[in-house]
């Protein structure tokens, strides 16, 4: 991969992308529960709760959400999980097998199309989530256009954080040269 704008700056937060849509059951009776889907979450809630208390459940559930997915996975299972999720929020294809890997050529991922294989270096798992989600992404885009063309870049673009994420690689590579 390569870095090729220049970030447009940073910003503390990044607004919400997302959706949020309760399913209430009469059959649940105290389980809540969420899950995330091609940018949607559905919180599935006991019917007949108040409105306050819906507000309240929506808001908790969105912050574990958060919190599951600010985990670096350490595994490449947890790895390959997290890249499948990625490719159905952001339509892309599904890797066969994507794992860390330390002898890296090109400094942050790589993939090889004829296995739908990708590798990310070990590097990035120190950086923050949402840097390592777009070189997730970026990879599993190669898997629809391997260079970097601008339907490439179009398609990267799905990723809301692309350009800062990219911004963030360009500075840790400069920091590392200087
Ligand atoms: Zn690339």
């Amino acid at each position: 991969m390569t870095a090729e704008t220049i970030p447009e700056g940073f910003s503390a937060t990044e607004p919400a992308e997302r959706r949020v849509e309760i399913v209430r059951s009469a059959r649940r009776r105290r389980t809540i529960s969420a899950e995330e889907r091609d940018g949607v979450v559905r919180v599935l809630m006991p019917a007949g709760m108040s409105r306050a208390e819906e507000d309240r459940w929506v808001t908790e559930m969105l912050g574990r959400l958060d919190r599951r997915r600010d985990r670096v996975p350490r595994s490449d299972d947890a790895l390959l999980a997290r890249a499948e999720s990625l490719a159905r929020r952001h339509r892309l294809p599904q890797p066969a097998s994507i794992r860390w890997a330390d002898n890296q050529r090109s400094r942050w991922g790589s993939c090889t199309i004829d296995d739908r294989s990708v590798r990310l270096s070990t590097a990035l798992a120190e950086c923050p989530t949402w840097v390592l989600d777009y070189v997730i992404v970026h990879e599993l885009a190669h898997l629809l256009e391997p260079g970097h063309s601008p339907r490439f870049w179009e398609i990267v673009n799905r990723y809301p954080r692309a350009e800062r994420a990219r911004g963030f690689l360009m500075a840790k590579e400069l920091d590392a040269a200087s």
